[in-house]
């Protein structure tokens, strides 16, 4: 049986909504992994330390999604509490470096083992350069990190190497899979896929358009351009905001559909 287990991971905020899902998967032998290291709060490091316990497994691998804050900034109080874990992510050359500890590369495609349980890591880039997804076959489960979520979207940093264009052509390969189950690192568990991949894709469409009709309308900065589509957004969530306006002006641009000068946006 395949049943990862849910660890959240204690860190509510802004940028988090109701904090992280990180997953424990304990395979035969007690061999076990956790997805996602969290931020290193003490009460999430106690949950993993109890279900290890009462499973009388050992936690030997940390594989990361992708390199943000509330993924992998965990990994170095984790690391002191599960001194024999190894810590794997795709490489994401200067960023990785500020964690302070040595990363395992994982590569696209590439398989790992937990106690007899094969997850394929599925690199899936847009949302970050570096962002893998996590490919349990057999039961059709996916681990989505930050690829999508069962509610509202994801933000595109299209300043620290998000990139719309990678994010949608990531979300197709994901949705060829036919997964059964996603499980996001935020929010609730998505047992209707199709839909929420197809809702996913639909919504990146209508603001597309509405990026689009803000330019005609002349709006020309990332800022206005903004404020012209999220009307009376939560100004805590305005800079998300602006780093998804530029992430489908840089896809328009490279599409020839915008040009910009001197941060002066048109359409063309
Ligand atoms: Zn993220």
């Amino acid at each position: 049986m395949f049943e990862p287990i849910v660890l959240h991971a204690h860190n509510p905020g802004p940028w988090t909504g109701e904090g992280n899902n990180t997953f424990l998967i304990v395979g035969r032998g007690g061999h076990a992994a956790l997805i996602d290291a969290g931020q290193g709060h003490p009460e999430h490091l106690s949950l993993i330390g109890s279900e290890l316990r009462t499973r009388r497994a050992r936690l030997e691998q940390v594989l990361v999604t992708h390199g943000h804050t509330d993924h992998a900034s965990g990994a170095p109080r984790l690391l002191d509490a599960f001194p024999q874990a190894c810590f794997r992510k795709l490489p994401w050359e200067d960023f990785d470096r500020r964690f302070g500890l040595a990363w395992q590369a994982l590569r696209d495609e590439e398989a790992v083992d937990v106690g007899g349980h094969t997850l394929i890591a599925i690199h899936t880039p847009g949302h970050a350069p570096d962002h893998l997804a996590f490919w349990h076959e057999p039961s059709g489960t996916l681990f989505v990190g930050d690829l999508l979520m069962a509610r509202g979207s994801v933000v595109i940093h299209a300043s620290r190497g998000g990139d719309l264009r990678e994010y949608l052509a990531s979300l197709e390969r994901v949705r060829a899979l036919r997964p059964r189950l996603l499980l996001p690192a935020h929010g609730p568990a998505i047992e209707d896929p199709q839909r929420v991949l197809s809702r996913v894709i639909e919504h990146r469409h209508v603001r597309e358009t509405q990026v689009l009709a803000a330019l005609a309308a002349g709006f020309s900065t990332v800022q206005a351009i903004a404020e012209s589509i999220y009307d009376g957004l939560d100004p805590a969530l305005m800079p998300a905001a602006h780093e998804t306006v530029r992430a489908h002006l840089d896809k328009l641009r490279r599409e020839g559909r915008a040009e910009v000068d001197a941060d002066q946006w048109s359409s063309r």
